[in-house]
């Protein structure tokens, strides 16, 4: 079976062309899904009935099926668990900003960076998501609130540079013509830091922002915290972010998740402000999420702004991440664990 969807116009109108189609076919179909979010055929009346057959044949329309939507009534975030074709079941988060409409998706079924702070990596990676189930994370909850979207954040479950390809065709798909046209500004990659892969996507020079998983002002805490730490030390993965500034002009945002007693004392500030002086960076401050199976404490708020307090010091511009959804499963990965130990049970 071809997955249509995620074809790019060239590579559409090819595949028409090869099955003695006419050209005009492929944006046609192309707007069917991308611009119009359209879930059948059947709803492709500008289609003959016949062709519209043939692609029923040649491949299913990828679809994500809603398993679950929780929504907070604190701040209206909306919490999706979907159902791929396969039968995984992946996650992604609506956030109405003031600034706009935000959604945050996944971008493997799993994980397996292993992080000992985050629930996504607990069963490991299962595959990674081609573009077109990314894609439609998008489309979906664009569909289900009937709004906008502005902004798209690939900082759900998985490591999106570990599934380079399909992220880089997805970029493509969500901020070209003929789709959403998002703007490449309005969109955030986030990665626990693969330096090799970071400078591969500098290459491409794309506008989209880079943010960096640091979580550690040095390597021997991050090791603690992330396995990859053992593969890139902190100063080639800095390297590789002074790399994608140059061959972008677009600044690296840090995160940095607060666990208590582990890397949210005064030094670990210090030492963090004084590694990051000069580069006029943006640190995001997360109190770490506690996840059930996993054994880190949220720092208090007093620490949180403490340690904020510190780094600013050091002329880098400090933010504290704004909870949003705190009265649902708010964690990475915690809905679709949560969901699949109560299949088990
Ligand atoms: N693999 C990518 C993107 C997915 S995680 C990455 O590592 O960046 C998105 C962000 O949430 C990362 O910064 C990650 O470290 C953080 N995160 C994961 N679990 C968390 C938790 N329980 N509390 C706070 N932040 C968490």
């Amino acid at each position: 079976m071809t997955d249509l969807k995620s074809m790019s116009l060239p590579e559409l109108t090819q595949w028409m062309l090869d099955h003695g189609e006419k050209k005009f076919r492929a944006r046609q179909l192309y707007g069917w899904m991308h611009e119009k979010q359209v879930s059948s055929y059947d709803e492709m009346t500008d289609l003959p009935v016949r062709l519209r057959e043939n692609l029923e044949g040649e491949g299913a329309l990828v679809c994500l099926k809603t398993q679950v939507v929780q929504v907070s009534r604190l701040d209206g975030t909306r919490k999706y668990l979907f159902r791929l074709a396969d039968g995984n079941d992946i996650e992604s988060v609506f956030m109405p900003y003031r600034h706009g409409n935000s959604v945050c998706i996944s971008s493997q079924v799993g994980c397996s960076m292993g992080c000992s702070f985050c629930a996504s990596t607990i069963g490991g990676k299962l595959r990674n998501l081609c573009a077109s189930e990314m894609l439609d994370q998008v489309y979906r909850i664009k569909k289900d609130i009937g709004e906008r979207i502005s902004n798209v954040v690939v900082m759900g479950t998985g490591e999106p540079l570990d599934n380079y390809d399909n992220l880089l065709k997805f970029i493509r798909m969500l901020t070209g013509e003929g789709g959403l046209h998002l703007s490449q500004r309005n969109v955030t990659v986030s990665t626990c830091g693969l330096a090799d892969r970071i400078r591969a996507l500098a290459e491409e020079k794309l506008q989209i922002t880079l943010a960096l998983s640091l979580h550690a002002p040095n390597d021997e805490i991050r090791r603690q915290l992330m396995p990859v730490a053992y593969r890139y030390s902190i100063e080639e993965v800095l390297d590789a972010c002074r790399y994608y500034f140059a061959c972008t002009g677009r600044r690296v945002t840090f995160e940095y998740s607060l666990c208590k007693g582990v890397n949210d004392r005064r030094e670990h500030a210090a030492q963090l402000g004084s590694m990051l002086k000069g580069w006029n960076a943006h640190i995001n401050l997360i109190p770490v999420n506690p996840v059930r199976e996993r054994r880190y404490l949220r720092s208090s708020r007093r620490e949180v702004d403490e340690f904020k307090n510190e780094l600013e010091k050091y002329g880098n511009n400090v933010t504290i991440r704004r909870e949003m959804g705190a009265d649902i499963d708010g964690a990475c990965g915690q809905l679709r664990s949560r969901y699949r130990k109560r299949d088990v049970t």
